[in-house]
């Protein structure tokens, strides 16, 4: 079966075709700037790549070009349409209701909607390629994957903020966590390596991407994370400041005046490791400044990771025993710098990494880099959330 994977955006739709169950990709493309004067519509595949610069006046016209790429002309890996088996939707915010993937009926939209308070800028897009593509293939089954599922098994003493009640029964107000297809993904992977079935491991999994978080798992479920309500709260990321004192917000309000849509996005494109620095958001960028001894840079990577120490600190003493500690993601895959310096010191707790593996890492393959004396294992394994995505889609899509 090919399932189509989408990860729609507020102007661009990003896709992979798979092979299901073989998981192999048989196509890959992006559909961006959807809206804008001139857009831009790209595909791999083996049959040939396509680059086309286009306006692309919404996202019905998005997804008709992704179709055509898809099934028409020399470069189209199929052959028509009806070889599209079913759709999987990446939807960032599940609230409380969604526990896992589940086939998308008119009730499931419905919830969807509900839950856009919650995560303004990501469901809306998310909702609208779910009517987009329900109405362009209304007779292939649809899925939705929640990056919040699964962070759901959380206790009420991890997911709780210590506010009254009311917020959480009467507004939700509560940690819901993201990432989450990708902490599960690697959690499965990590139980894999550890040749332990994924219900006996214990693993703290960072995700450190542009948008960081890290995630406490016991017996294979989830039962913390860094993010929070939204995607601010937690680890420090490219732009996003992370955890910080709430008192700021209302210190900026009272002398700079500056009003909640300001400081909104001050916390969320403005800080982080390039508020930070003052340069770049780019670990890469980050890392050869901080070679040439960069004092800005070398601030920002020390405060982004002594942030990922703590949080490992914290989530060892929940879990009590960690088997292993995972790196993922475009710097946890990618930043054998960066894996260092989150791991410096963390021998007393049992965590010490083979510097000679660490920089070793090859890129795309899944590797052990501790040190044999270490207690924990760590390992840095590739992220992939449309895999992840693919694979559940067709779970349900095969029996329905
Ligand atoms: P997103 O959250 O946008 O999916 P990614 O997971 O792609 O982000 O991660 C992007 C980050 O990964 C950037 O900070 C980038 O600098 C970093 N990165 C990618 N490759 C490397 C590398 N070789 N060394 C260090 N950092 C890297």
């Amino acid at each position: 079966m090919k399932v189509l994977v989408l990860n729609v955006g507020s102007s661009s739709i990003k896709y992979q075709l798979f092979d299901m169950p073989s998981g192999e990709v048989a196509a890959k493309g992006k559909v961006e700037r959807i809206g804008e004067p001139m857009g831009i519509v790209e595909q791999k595949s083996k049959a040939g790549d396509i680059r086309v610069e286009e306006k692309v006046a919404d996202h019905g016209v998005g997804l008709d070009r992704v179709i055509e790429c898809l099934t028409r002309g020399d470069k189209a890996p199929l052959k028509s349409v009806n070889e599209i088996g079913a759709v999987g939707h990446r939807v960032v915010h599940g609230g409380e209701k969604f526990t896992k993937t589940v086939l998308i009926d008119d009730e499931v939209v419905a919830e969807v909607q509900a839950n856009s308070e919650l995560a303004p800028l990501h469901n809306p897009p998310n909702l609208l390629g779910i009517k987009v593509a329900r109405g362009h293939l209304p007779k292939v089954p649809q899925v939705a994957v929640f990056d919040t599922a699964f962070h759901q098994t959380m206790p009420e003493t991890a997911y709780l903020y210590a506010v009254p009640m009311s917020l959480y029964h009467e507004l939700k107000v509560r940690r819901y966590g993201f990432h989450g297809t990708s902490h599960r993904y690697v959690a499965a992977r990590g139980a894999a390596m550890l040749t332990k079935p994924l219900e006996k491991v214990n693993l703290i999994t960072c995700h450190l991407g542009n948008g960081s978080s890290i995630a406490a798992i016991r017996d294979g479920k989830s039962v913390d994370t860094s993010m929070g309500l939204t995607p601010l709260e937690g680890l420090v990321m490219g732009t996003r400041s992370g955890d910080i004192d709430p008192a700021i917000i209302f210190y900026l309000g009272r002398v700079k005046k500056m009003t909640n849509r300001e400081i909104d996005d001050l916390l969320n494109k403005k800080s982080g490791l390039l508020g930070l620095s003052g340069k770049s958001n780019d670990v890469r960028e980050l890392e050869t400044l901080r070679e040439k001894g960069d004092k800005d840079a070398t601030r920002a990577l020390d405060v982004f990771t002594y942030r990922i120490k703590k949080y490992i600190g914290s989530y060892t003493a929940a879990l009590g025993r960690v088997d292993a500690l995972v790196f993922t993601a475009g710097i946890g895959e990618n930043s054998p710098l960066v894996r260092s310096l989150a791991c410096a010191g963390l021998d007393v707790m049992g965590v010490s990494i083979d510097q000679a593996k660490n920089s070793g890492v090859v890129r795309g393959r899944e590797t052990d880099i501790s040190s044999t004396n270490s207690r924990s294992r760590v390992l840095v394994i590739p992220t992939d959330e449309e895999k992840m995505i693919a694979s559940d889609t067709y779970a349900l899509a095969k029996n329905s």
